[in-house]
């Protein structure tokens, strides 16, 4: 038996943390790590934000828990919002983003079985796609390291080449329900969709009456610089997944779609005990508080536009670690030159916390409220590190 009580499922780093302030994570010994992680775009308004904490122990003091059997104040309040500021017309509120994912991919279904076609179930979806590991989603995600043991895929999900519109189009068929993506996969090494390609994929569902589904769990709220990535590209959805930064750390997600996408969600056919419940509408109403403030996402486009020149210049001085810089916001990754892990370990040691991602990517997703100085000291450690990096690979030759 090993030493420790939990599953093994995670490969975790010996480091346990005790406290989180803005930015900054410090650990059980005092060490103070810069946290560029965010609990993988979860942390939005980075930790112990004012206007969070004073929203939940607030809530916390009057009552936790109703069922959804019940109207939910905070909860109506928080669908309003985003219904007036999306596309969307509808939310169904959920406690994390494979959840809002199920949502969206049973809304999507009931739309058709409801107009009188219940063939068409079947969802496209695109190679480096992440959507969650429940049974469905990690069938949508189609990557065979997740659906490895867990007996048959679930039915209705193919995939194509990540991007391969063509490809898309030539397996659209009259079982064709929807087509889900992320706008700019995360996961999958902060590859963000051509918005030519968007628009093409919105007309082929438009032709063949499909609905097109987006994945914002976790470029949404604010991570690209816009309230969601969509936004850059003229594209709406009909329905839309969102979770991480919503909660700001407080576990929440929701399905958002128009009146018409979720036109087939009637009384009894899907449900939560806990979704939506007054903790998590309180945190997500005081998240949007913050995020709609005018100005917020301006000062995020201008740092992260500090951030990324330079990081550009940190690859261009270490091409033989760094290759280039990709994304958008603070959604930003360094695919690297040598393996990722080498260098996401590099930027540990000099207490610097970022994520790595697939196409050998490092994912850098820091809070909204970085400060310019945040920036500067990241810049910093990160420089170090590739120049630590780079005179090793020299050195070995
Ligand atoms: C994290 C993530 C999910 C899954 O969210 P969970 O809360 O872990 O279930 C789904 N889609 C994307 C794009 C994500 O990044």
């Amino acid at each position: 038996m090993s030493g420790s009580a939990l599953y093994e499922t995670f490969a975790r780093a010996p480091l346990a943390f005790e406290r989180g302030e803005g930015s900054w994570l410090i650990a059980e010994n005092g060490e103070r790590y810069l946290d560029f992680a965010g609990g993988i775009a979860v942390n939005s308004l980075g930790h112990s934000h004012p206007h969070l904490v004073a929203a939940l122990t607030e809530q916390a003091a009057k009552l936790w828990h109703v069922s959804n059997l019940y109207e939910i104040p905070g909860q109506s309040r928080l669908g309003e919002r985003l219904v007036e500021n999306t596309f969307a017309d509808k939310v169904f509120f959920t406690n994390s983003g494979a959840e809002a994912l199920e949502a969206a991919i049973k809304t999507a279904r009931r739309y058709h079985y409801v107009k009188g076609h219940p063939e068409r179930f079947r969802i496209i979806t695109f190679e480096g796609a992440f959507h969650g590991r429940t049974l469905a989603t990690i069938a949508a995600g189609g990557q065979q390291k997740y659906l490895e043991g867990f007996g048959p895929k679930v039915e209705g999900f193919d995939q194509v080449a990540f991007d391969d519109v063509d490809a898309a189009e030539k397996l659209i068929s009259d079982e064709t329900a929807a087509i889900l993506l992320e706008p700019v996969q995360g996961e999958g090494g902060i590859r963000p969709f051509p918005t030519a390609s968007l628009k093409r994929i919105r007309q082929l569902c438009d032709k063949h009456g499909i609905l097109l589904i987006f994945d914002e769990v976790q470029c949404g709220i604010g991570r690209t610089g816009k309230l969601f990535a969509y936004e850059w590209t003229g594209v709406e959805p009909d329905i839309m997944a969102i979770a991480k930064g919503i909660g700001g750390g407080f576990p929440m997600g929701a399905c958002l779609a128009t009146a018409e996408a979720a036109s087939g969600m009637t009384p009894g056919v899907h449900g939560t005990t806990f979704g939506g419940n007054p903790l998590a509408m309180a945190v997500g109403n005081a998240v949007l508080d913050i995020v709609l403030e005018d100005g917020f996402l301006d000062e995020v486009n201008r740092k992260a536009l500090l951030m990324k020149q330079g990081l550009a210049a940190i690859a261009d001085e270490y091409p033989d670690v760094i290759e280039g810089i990709r994304g958008t916001g603070f959604m930003l990754g360094l695919k690297c030159t040598m393996p990722n892990v080498r260098v996401n370990a590099a930027l540990r040691d000099r207490k610097f916390l970022a994520v790595p991602a697939g196409d050998n990517v490092i994912r850098l997703l820091p809070p909204l409220t970085a400060t310019d100085e945040d920036i500067r000291e990241a810049l910093d450690r990160i420089g170090a590190g590739a120049k630590n990096l780079s005179e090793m690979a020299a050195d070995a030759g």
